[in-house]
């Protein structure tokens, strides 16, 4: 039978801690038929829709939002954790398990009135992915919907985002 995208992805014990079970991805991002299937399939429910520009999340919504900007011919933005982008940015800060994180956009990455889908790997909390919608709608970006690979639906991401209406599209928990 042939293999889903779950099936290309790994989970590491205690990983970056102890008590975490990592999901890596870079197992599904080496394989090429893994890769394809999973961009194919984060783009399945878009196709036929305006959509302006992909706006993914660092590090590895890079690897799979520059692939499906790839695939729509639309441009891709990335929103990059504090400090790290060169421009003139605006922030959003969000809160981590021990902590705070701050997410960076360029702030003329995006035009008022523009469609976007966000993409990142993995769904958990929500935080990353809030921030990223909010940065994305303070330069006026609509939010067509949020791609993820991997839904950790009992962690209450999805639930997050959905409270907060937008679309999450996943492809496997
Ligand atoms: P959240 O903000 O939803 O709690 O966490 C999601 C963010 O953390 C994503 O940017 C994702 O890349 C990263 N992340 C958290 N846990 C994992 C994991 O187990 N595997 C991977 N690949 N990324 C994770």
């Amino acid at each position: 039978m042939s293999k889903n995208v779950k099936d290309y992805i790994r989970t590491i014990a205690d990983f970056p801690h102890e008590g975490i079970m990592f999901r890596d991805v870079t197992t599904l991002f080496a394989d090429p038929r893994g890769m394809r299937l999973a961009i194919d399939q984060l783009l399945e429910p878009y196709v036929g829709q305006r959509i302006d520009k992909v706006v993914g999340l660092e590090a590895r919504g890079f690897i799979l939002g520059g692939a499906i900007a790839h695939q729509l011919a639309v441009g891709f933005v990335p929103i990059r954790k504090k400090g790290k982008l060169p421009g003139a940015v605006i922030s959003e800060a969000y809160t981590l398990e021990y902590g705070e994180a701050v997410v960076e956009v360029h702030d003329d990455a995006i035009q008022p009135g523009e469609k976007i889908l966000l993409v990142d790997d993995l769904l958990a909390t929500g935080g990353t992915a809030s921030a990223g919608v909010k940065l994305i709608e303070r330069l006026g970006g609509k939010i067509v919907g949020c791609a993820f690979v991997i839904d950790l639906p009992e962690i209450g991401g999805r639930k997050v985002l959905e409270d907060m209406g937008y679309d999450i599209h996943a492809l496997c928990a």
